[in-house]
């Protein structure tokens, strides 16, 4: 039994193309994290450990002036562990469940 379950996991990484080994329960391709909501892209800021601060600039209108501004929003995201995240990085994230008092998104994907 024991050489038959290696073999299906052999099997398993063998389909996800040659990716890294991913036993994360929270990685929303190998886990059963659900990602739904908003996605939001963004510039990584800061890593502390398996979470990153991704930041964002959006435009908003004030009413009474009539003008346009910027204004720049950040939030936290958790990192899987089957991706290569590094602070300059350009990131897709995405809202899934509460993970922590601060997290309720996930990343996605490395786009830069
Ligand atoms: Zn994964």
């Amino acid at each position: 039994m024991k050489n038959k379950n290696k073999e299906n996991e052999k099997n398993k990484n063998e389909k996800m193309n040659n990716e890294k080994i991913c036993h994360d329960e929270k990685c929303p391709f190998h886990g059963t994290l659900s990602v739904r909501g908003r996605y939001f892209q963004g510039i990584v800021k800061k890593i502390f450990g398996k979470r990153a601060v991704v930041e964002f600039e959006r435009f908003i209108y004030y009413k009474k002036y009539e003008r346009y501004a910027k204004a720049r929003t950040r939030l936290h995201a958790y990192i899987p562990s089957c991706l290569d995240i590094a602070i300059g990085n350009i990131v897709k994230v995405g809202e899934c469940r509460r993970l922590s008092k601060i997290m309720h998104f996930v990343v996605l994907k490395k786009i830069k």
